[in-house]
Parts: C-alpha cells; sequence; structure tokens
C-alpha cells in the first residue's frame, strides 16, 4: 500500500458514507446508484444536505423514533471510531492540532476521514493501510446490503443496453449482485463485450465490475456521457 491508496481509500469511505448514513434507516427506500464526486463544491453541498438531514431528524424529536437497522449503525460507529483514532495519529505524528472528540448522535465522519486525507504522510502510510481498507470493506458491506439486486439507471457505455429483447439498445442492464466470496460488484446483464482493459472480472459470460472499481466505473459513464463514446 501506498500513499496514494490509503488517501484514495479515505475517499472513498467519504463518498458512500452518506449512502451509509441513510441506509442505517430501513425503512428509507434504497437511494439511487449514483456517481461518487469528490469535488470540493460537492463535499460541501453534500455536507450541507447532511447537516440539513440531520437538523430535520432532531427537529422531529422523540415523537418519531426512527427505526434503526442495528448493523448498519454499528458499521457506522466501528468506521467514526477508527475514522477519530486515525486523525488523531495523523496529527500527533504531523504536530498539529487534534481534532476535537466527534459527537456520536451526529455519527459524521467526515471531518476526520478529511483530515486524515489531508495530512496523511509516506511514513504512516504503512500504519493507516490496515485501516482505511478495514474502513472501505465495512462500509462496502453495509452499503451493499442496500443496493443488492437493484436495476442501475444507467446505460452501459459498452453495449449500449443491448439485450436479445432490445437488439437496438437502450435497457438499463446493469445491475448490483452479492456473489460468491463476499463480493459485491455490478453485472451488465446484455450483450456486452468490453475490452480486456475495461473489464477484469467475468460471471457467467457477462462483465463485472467489483465495488473497489466503481469509481473508476462512474469516471467511464460520465466520460461516455460526455462524449457518447468510450476513450480507450
Ligand atoms: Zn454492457
Amino acid at each position: 500500500m501506498t500513499l496514494a491508496d490509503v488517501v484514495a481509500d479515505l475517499e472513498w469511505v467519504m463518498a458512500y458514507w452518506p449512502d451509509l448514513i441513510e441506509a442505517r434507516l430501513p425503512l428509507a427506500t434504497a437511494r439511487r446508484w449514483r456517481q461518487p464526486e469528490l469535488t470540493a463544491d460537492a463535499r460541501a453541498e453534500r455536507d450541507a444536505q447532511a447537516r440539513a438531514e440531520r437538523f430535520e431528524r432532531n427537529a422531529l424529536g422523540a415523537d418519531s423514533p426512527a427505526p434503526v437497522d442495528i448493523t448498519v449503525l454499528q458499521t457506522a460507529l466501528d468506521v467514526l471510531v477508527d475514522a477519530d483514532d486515525l486523525a488523531a495519529a495523523v496529527a500527533e505524528h504531523a504536530g498539529l492540532p487534534v481534532l476535537p472528540p466527534p459527537q456520536y448522535a451526529d455519527l459524521d465522519a467526515w471531518p476526520y476521514l478529511a483530515y486524515a486525507a489531508a495530512h496523511m504522510t509516506e511514513d504512516l502510510a504503512d500504519h493507516a493501510a490496515p485501516i482505511t481498507a478495514r474502513m472501505v470493506d465495512r462500509v462496502a458491506r453495509a452499503v451493499c446490503m442496500v443496493y443488492d439486486g437493484q436495476v442501475l439507471d444507467v446505460t452501459c457505455p459498452w453495449c449500449q443496453g443491448r439485450t436479445p429483447e432490445t437488439p437496438a439498445g437502450g435497457a438499463y442492464t446493469w445491475r448490483v449482485m452479492s456473489l460468491p466470496g463476499d463480493q459485491t460488484a455490478i453485472v451488465c446483464t446484455g450483450q456486452c463485450e468490453p475490452p480486456d482493459s475495461d473489464v477484469g472480472v467475468w460471471w457467467y459470460g457477462q462483465p463485472c465490475w467489483p465495488i473497489a472499481r466503481w469509481t473508476w466505473l462512474a469516471k467511464r459513464v460520465h466520460q461516455a456521457d460526455q462524449t457518447g463514446k468510450i476513450a480507450s
């Protein structure tokens, strides 16, 4: 693991954190898969949105207690504890002020993840790598419980949604599926043969992309939306 891998892990957890927090309310409908964006604007916007939602929840108060999925809540707490510890280790190492401890009622790991990502150093990366890998794994599992089986509102840029029923294309062919070995992947169910460089894993002849590649996949979809074609 390198410094870049550790920072990428932290950014990944930040991108999916809001989904995790939303997922802990089992009665909330699963939100549509969206392309993770990590621009400063997107973060600020999502942060503001999360705060607004939190305010709404607090304002609703005890009159409408939301049922909480304990597994997902525990995952969020575990990641928050790890993020707080990691941010503190990074601060100590760099001689920077330590962030105030998290308010557990807020369940907001972002400040700690962002702090750790911003000040991570090469010589701390080895210490951090197993921690950030564990965070990614936990968040992925919890978020995927929500996404499993979902058909994504995305046209596959490789097959354009061509299936035997829709030879001209246009079908939504991507599904989130749990595969053996606790892998979660997006599987294209169309007549789809991306070049080997774009797909490393096949599932009964269908291309699939494990969750670790979703950020990359989102970029390819975005690129295809912009240009109308897949760049090689
Ligand atoms: Zn396809």
